[in-house]
């Protein structure tokens, strides 16, 4: 037997069960992994409020893990049992002592990553290596805005991004996420409970604004963000952390200065195995460097999730969370 979260509708943490059963075996193509460590995300918490449906009910939840492969199905040739993995991405189900997953979505882990750290930061960190990486190549000297600079993807981008020479100016809620922030290599910090952000960043930037702003809030930072980008310049929004932006008249970036924006998603990135992979060197190696150290602020029993879930959706979790099985 072997425990697992579910939940059988959509709603508040409440809603995420404990539950027991028999893992299941691997289908042709897949594996089975024993997790060592779960990664705990945002995007958990929109398919538990609904906000994005679960294919199905009762659904297992969360898709970033790590551990040993411990079953293998029929057709998998580059994983064998005892490999040390971490995944990303594939179905729903990884808050569990087991994950049964699609073979081509798990990656053999370099001897230098341990467990927590990969469960910590391969959704995380994959995440920043396609938005600092592809969705703009950003270039040495560049300035950005990247909200929520504490949190957990927000904790690995800003250590890239200053490895790449990049400003990062970093919005935070506290003086001590603004002091971890800095740590992790921001720039400068706007404490936006008190402080007018579209005003500190002109200030910051002398009136230039910056060349991206990379936003994960949504719907209460859309405007802000807006305002806060040179003429031309890109809006990278990437989350509903308040709620989803909806109903935009595509006027506003005509009026706010021929703006860009995209809604990019991992998927939509690490969609081809070959892409998974080169994403995959390039995270171990900034791993392996010592250039982004990834910072597990919190660490839950699986039976919390709920309470780990809650703290997050509440802002009081800094850098990443796991949940240890
Ligand atoms: P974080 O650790 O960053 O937690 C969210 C943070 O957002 C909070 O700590 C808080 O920081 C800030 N925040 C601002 N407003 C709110 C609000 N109304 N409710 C809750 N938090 C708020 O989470 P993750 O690192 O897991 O994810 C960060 C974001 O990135 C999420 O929106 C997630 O969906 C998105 N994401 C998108 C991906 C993609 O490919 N598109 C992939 C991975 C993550 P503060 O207190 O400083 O304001």
């Amino acid at each position: 037997m072997a425990k697992r979260i579910q939940f059988a509708r959509t709603g508040g943490s409440e809603v995420l069960e404990l539950v027991d059963g028999t893992p299941a075996d691997p289908a042709p193509g897949e594996v089975r992994v024993k997790n060592q460590a779960v990664g705990l995300n945002f995007i958990d918490i929109y398919f538990r409020t609904g906000l994005y449906p679960a294919p199905s009910l009762p659904s297992g939840l969360g898709t970033e893990g790590a551990g040993v492969v411990d079953a293998v199905g029929e057709g998998v040739d580059h994983l064998r049992e005892g490999d040390r993995v971490a995944y990303a991405q594939g179905p729903l189900g990884a808050y569990g002592e087991y994950h049964v997953l699609p073979a081509d979505k798990a990656v053999v882990l370099p001897d230098g990553v341990d467990f927590e750290t990969a469960a910590a930061s391969m959704l995380k960190g994959l995440t920043v290596q396609y938005l600092l990486r592809q969705t703009y190549p950003l270039k040495g000297g560049e300035t950005i805005l990247w909200h929520a600079a504490a949190g957990g993807v927000g904790s690995i981008a800003c250590q890239w991004a200053r490895a790449l020479g990049v400003k990062v100016i970093g919005t935070v809620s506290s003086p001590e996420k603004a002091r971890l922030a800095k740590d992790n290599g921001a720039w400068e910090t706007i404490d936006y409970t008190r402080e007018d952000v579209v005003e500190r960043v002109r200030e910051l930037t002398s009136g230039e604004m910056c060349d991206v702003v990379y936003d994960s809030v949504g719907k209460d930072t859309w405007i802000t963000s807006l305002d806060c980008l040179k003429p031309r310049s890109l809006m990278v929004s990437f989350g509903n952390a308040s709620g989803a932006v909806e109903g935009v008249n595509l006027g506003i970036l005509n009026q706010k200065g021929s703006l860009f924006v995209t809604r990019p998603s991992l998927n939509g990135y690490a969609d081809t195995r070959e892409r998974l992979e080169m994403m995959c060197r390039d995270l171990f190696e900034m791993l392996g460097s010592g250039k982004v150290k990834v910072d597990i602020g919190q660490r839950y029993a699986l039976a919390d999730a709920a309470k780990a879930q809650d703290a997050l959706a509440a802002r009081q979790t800094t850098g990443s969370t796991i949940l240890l099985p």
